[in-house]
């Protein structure tokens, strides 16, 4: 009965290489998630089983501990499929969501007043401008009709 068990939950992953230290009593196994399209690895043995991202159990590796819930892997190159350990870096949840709010912050679109072309600034770039109730414009020429303009009026 407990052969079959430890046969059914452990199954041929007995044969999984060992997962390295912190996670030395568990047997290792990476696979590919596709709904979250990230790595994942599992840890399993007779009595224990635990999904983790690859990028956290390398991040733990290299480490030498446990992450807490606070801490979060960050992608250098954003590309969160690349979890080459040269690509990892440990940030507090704090750090992640600054980093976060930069990265979306860091681009706007904008329609010209003048021509209604749609085109993208580096926000801070042009918030110095919207702050002050002006509305930058899509190129020096167009600058150039919106000053005139304001001119007349
Ligand atoms: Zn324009």
């Amino acid at each position: 009965m407990n052969d079959l068990f430890d046969e059914l939950m452990f199954g041929w992953k007995s044969s999984a290489p060992d997962a390295e230290f912190p996670f030395q009593n568990f047997k290792i196994y990476k696979y590919f998630n596709h709904q979250q399209e990230r790595w994942y690895v599992e840890l399993v043995n007779r009595n224990n089983r635990h999904w983790m991202l690859l990028s956290r159990y390398r991040m733990s590796v290299k480490l030498g501990r446990i992450l807490t819930d606070d801490e979060e892997v960050d992608h250098k190159d954003d590309n969160k499929q690349n979890d080459e350990i040269e690509n990892l870096q440990l940030l507090t949840g704090i750090e992640n969501k600054q980093k976060a709010i930069k990265r979306v912050e860091e681009i706007v679109t904008l329609i010209c007043p003048i021509c209604n072309r749609t085109f993208q600034r580096k926000s801070h770039s042009v918030r110095h401008k919207i702050n002050n109730g002006k509305e930058p414009c899509c190129s020096r020429r167009c600058g150039y009709v919106q000053g005139t303009r304001n001119n007349f009026t």
